[in-house]
């Protein structure tokens, strides 16, 4: 497939960091920038978090989780360029944003089943399309070929206040120190883990965003990007 770029294959980047530090704003803008697909595979993590609250199965229970997963289908569709994550037929981009799915799609990335029934699905996204692709694991495990692979990171403190403004700006109810705390536990939890832990892959790009507002976050990217792709 030609894109325009002279490259035969779709051009992939991966975008990896911990929660909170901007991966899903500034990976859409630079999807957006690039005429790019943008995937969030947090979103898939998240969906079968869900799946295991919904049917009354502790997120951390390896056994118990693995045994629904044949029980599902979740699938990716682009609706006007913007990600849906359906789960069994279901659109539930609306349900997986709560402090409780967060906590349960982390305990659920830390089995290995989940991510292998996963991994498929992020693999054939990134084979057929020019995608900025967001998550924890994707320049070391699901695209060790991504043409440009970075870290995104900044303090927890940042990334707390703007996970903190996020909930503010969506109407709802937060309290910092509780989203501080979150996130700390989710970045032990997502560096900690056997399975694909958090770590920048050895040919990434380290960004740190501490005390950057968005907008220079983006044009740092861009500049990445347009080093990396010329
Ligand atoms: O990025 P987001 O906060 O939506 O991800 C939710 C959870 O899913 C993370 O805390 C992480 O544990 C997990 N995840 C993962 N691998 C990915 C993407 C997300 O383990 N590629």
């Amino acid at each position: 497939m030609a894109n325009g770029l002279g490259y035969s294959k779709p051009v992939n980047i991966a975008i990896d960091g911990p929660a909170g530090a901007g991966k899903s704003t500034l990976s859409k803008m630079l999807a957006a920038r690039l005429g790019y697909i943008y995937a969030d595979t947090g979103a898939l993590y998240r969906a079968i978090g869900l799946f295991a609250l919904r049917n009354g199965i502790d997120p951390s229970d390896a056994d118990g989780v693995s045994a629904l997963l044949c029980k599902t289908v979740i699938e990716i569709k682009f609706k006007d360029g913007s990600q849906h994550v359906y789960q069994s037929g279901e659109d539930v981009n609306a349900l997986i944003r709560s402090p409780e799915v967060s906590m349960a799609a982390s305990q659920v990335s830390a089995i290995p089943k989940v991510r292998a029934f996963l991994l498929g699905l992020q693999k054939d996204l990134a084979a057929k399309n020019n995608v900025v692709m967001d998550g924890r694991d994707i320049g070391t495990v699901v695209l060790p070929d991504a043409k440009i692979k970075i870290f995104l990171t900044a303090s927890p403190e940042d990334r707390a206040r703007r996970r903190y403004d996020e909930m503010i700006a969506r109407g709802d109810t937060a309290d910092y120190n509780k989203v501080l705390d979150d996130i700390k536990k989710r970045d032990a939890a997502d560096s900690g883990r056997e399975t694909a832990p958090l770590k920048p892959a050895e040919d990434s790009i380290l960004v740190d965003t501490s005390g950057f507002e968005l907008d220079k976050s983006l044009e740092l990217l861009i500049s990445i990007v347009k080093e990396h792709l010329t």
